[in-house]
């Protein structure tokens, strides 16, 4: 069920010395839903995810749940419910998953409502057969897992994900497809970052596209694969 704006983005604009690599973007996630945000190469999507999370200094506002997170840092912003994972995965190759998925535990400092999180967690992304096993043996759509599983742990309201789908093939992009789902549904709210097009227009209730910076269409994955200014702006990058 999509419910009320969790997410509000406004005016958001980051500079990098001549370049604009946000341009005054606005736009919301509502609770419960699944959204993307898509576009060329370059266009500014990784830069937006770290505007929100904190990582690139930005002007405009971006609220959760009506409270302002401008100007906090990162960490700050994991403590009031913001969760994100990083386009090059960094695991502990050495420690088992289950030890990999106990830092994102330790780094939200949050209480924990009691059971066995790690057990929950590990559940939910279909991990439970690999707690043991080292993370450097496993593949890279096992990696994208684990990372997804660190940031869930911590109970995000809003987790954002840069390119979860990198390095997967077909079969495992369906795959995480339907751990993300999963994820929706214990009650956390999704925005990805993600070049893989099946997935997203096979997954997201709404798909926001930038170009050159600047939000270019928001809507229904039937609208955006309708709207000429989408086909336009890929023209030439696939
Ligand atoms: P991709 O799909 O290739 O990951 P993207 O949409 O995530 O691309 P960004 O990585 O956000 O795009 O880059 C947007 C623009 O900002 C690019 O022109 C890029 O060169 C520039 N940029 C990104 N990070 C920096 C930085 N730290 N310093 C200077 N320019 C940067």
């Amino acid at each position: 069920v999509i419910g009320a704006p969790l997410l509000v983005i406004d005016g958001l604009t980051v500079r990098y010395g001549g370049v604009t690599a946000v341009d005054g973007v606005s736009l919301e996630v509502h609770a419960g839903e699944i959204a993307a945000l898509i576009g060329p190469n370059g266009a500014g999507k990784t830069t937006a995810i770290d505007a929100v999370s904190g990582f690139a200094a930005a002007e405009g506002s971006v609220r959760l749940d009506g409270r302002e997170l401008g100007g906090l840092k990162p960490h700050q912003r994991v403590r009031a419910g913001l969760g994100r994972t990083f386009q090059a995965i960094e695991l502990y190759d050495d420690l088992s998953v289950a030890e990999n998925v106990t830092v994102g535990l330790t780094a939200q400092g949050r209480a924990t409502a009691g059971g066995d999180p790690v057990r929950e967690v590990l559940a939910l992304l279909g991990l439970t057969g690999f707690a043991e096993r080292p993370a450097g043996s496993l593949s890279q759509g096992q990696r994208q897992l684990v990372s997804i599983a660190r940031a869930v742990i911590g109970r995000p309201r809003m987790l954002l994900l840069d390119e979860p789908a990198a390095g997967l093939d077909s079969t495992e992009s369906l795959w995480l497809g339907e751990r993300l789902r999963a994820i929706r549904d214990s009650g956390i709210t999704i925005l990805l970052v993600e070049h893989d097009m099946g997935l997203v227009l096979g997954l997201c209730d709404r798909v926001h596209v930038l170009n050159f910076g600047g939000l270019i269409a928001s809507g229904s994955p039937e609208e955006i694969r309708a709207d000429p200014a989408v086909s336009s702006a890929y023209l030439g990058s696939f």
